[in-house]
């Protein structure tokens, strides 16, 4: 298929034969689930648009509620426009974030549970996003000529509002308490001073109740960091291999990953609108469309973005595997462990059903981290490197 690589082959047979087939099984279905959900997530913003233009709906819509007269008609007929979508999409939200997790064993969430988290997080969704298309349409309606700036402002102000209001995502979803684990947080306080940035504290997720996959992250907690673990990862890595996990986390802190990838993004989406404007100007007088201007051109510049973020996603997937191999020398480099590091590894694809070595291709399209069986033969190179 590809040039044979006879080392990474030999550590994912290994990697293959400690998880087992019943693991392997399920990570070969939810990566075939996951390709799926993405031709799904193409699809539907053309159903979307076939089921509000050519039917004179989207029309109808804005003329029932004179959508482009005043600002708030215009938002409330965008956030008609999602909340559609938003339940003409609830089936498939269900089969690919609720029955997946059940099939593949990971989930311990009621199905009332899980729907009552999708309720709040699009109760939360539709009026951010629905306010950024709404700035949108008013730049487009008053300043024809001058929509670019306008638009870099709006996405500025919207990266900055989603930036700031992640931790309440995060929250709606999943509890988090203070963790009173001495031991752990003195080798973690040790890591930070070693790696010089500001220890905030140490919490757990408490993503057990819903969830069996492992997490961490470190999040701005005033003006220091602090340390958020999943109990699912708590319970089951020994405190060396949580050590490697927030070595590399902070390896994306110290690495400034986060800003660069809202500047990527940013741009992105600047490239992605300003594009969809294009379309709006060509396409946007169909039938009794008003053009760029007119809010009913809406499921329009959505299908125009949906398709643009997926032929970007495979840019944006490089980038973001460069930068998480990067963190991971880190990681190796801070906590010097590479036998921990490739346990924790190990754990990782066992909790999350991740597979040691998935085709190139898929790995080129769709992995947003190299594949574990890279990862782990870093790890073994390096120590090699040491030796
Ligand atoms: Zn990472």
């Amino acid at each position: 298929m590809s040039t044979p690589e006879p080392e990474l082959e030999a550590v994912a047979w290994e990697l293959e034969a400690a998880l087992g087939e019943e693991d392997l099984a399920k990570a070969r279905y939810q990566l075939r689930m996951q390709m799926t959900r993405f031709v799904i997530g193409l699809l539907m913003p053309l159903v979307m648009a076939a089921l509000w233009l050519p039917t004179g709906w989207a029309v109808a819509l804005r003329d029932a509620l004179h959508a482009n007269e005043v600002w708030w008609a215009t938002w409330l007929a965008l956030a008609v426009f999602m909340l559609v979508s938003a339940v003409i999409d609830l089936p498939l939200a269900w089969y690919f974030g609720f029955r997946l997790e059940e099939r593949l064993g990971t989930n311990r969430q009621s199905f009332g549970g899980w729907l009552w988290d999708e309720v709040k997080e699009t109760a939360l969704n539709i009026p951010l996003q629905s306010a950024l298309f709404l700035g949108l349409y008013l730049i487009f309606r008053r300043w024809p000529n001058r929509w670019l700036p306008g638009l870099i402002v709006i996405v500025v102000v919207f990266m900055v509002a989603f930036y700031l209001l992640s931790p309440v995502f995060l929250r709606l979803r999943y509890k988090t308490e203070p963790l009173d684990e001495p031991d752990l947080e003195a080798r973690l306080r040790a890591l930070f001073a070693r790696a010089g940035v500001r220890f905030g504290g140490l919490a757990v997720l408490k993503a057990a109740e819903k969830s069996s996959r492992g997490n961490a992250a470190v999040v701005p907690k005033g003006a220091g960091n602090e340390v958020v673990i999943s109990d699912t990862l708590l319970e089951a890595a020994d405190p060396h291999g949580v050590e490697v996990v927030i070595a590399h986390e902070l390896g994306h802190k110290v690495h400034r990953d986060l800003p660069k990838l809202m500047v990527f993004l940013g741009a992105a989406f600047v490239g992605v609108l300003a594009v969809g404007y294009g379309v709006l100007q060509t396409l946007g007088r169909w039938d009794s469309l008003g053009g760029t201007a007119d809010v009913a051109t809406f499921p329009l510049l959505m299908a125009t973005v949906a398709w643009l973020f997926g032929a970007l996603q495979v840019l944006l997937n490089a980038y973001s595997r460069r930068i998480e191999r990067a963190a991971d020398a880190y990681a190796l480099q801070m906590t010097d462990n590479p036998a921990a590091f490739e346990s924790v590894m190990l754990l990782l694809a066992r909790q999350n059903k991740g597979l040691p070595l998935p085709p190139r291709w898929v790995e080129f399209f769709f992995y947003n981290h190299p594949s574990i069986a890279r990862r782990v033969l870093m790890a073994r190179r390096w120590r090699g490197a040491k030796a």
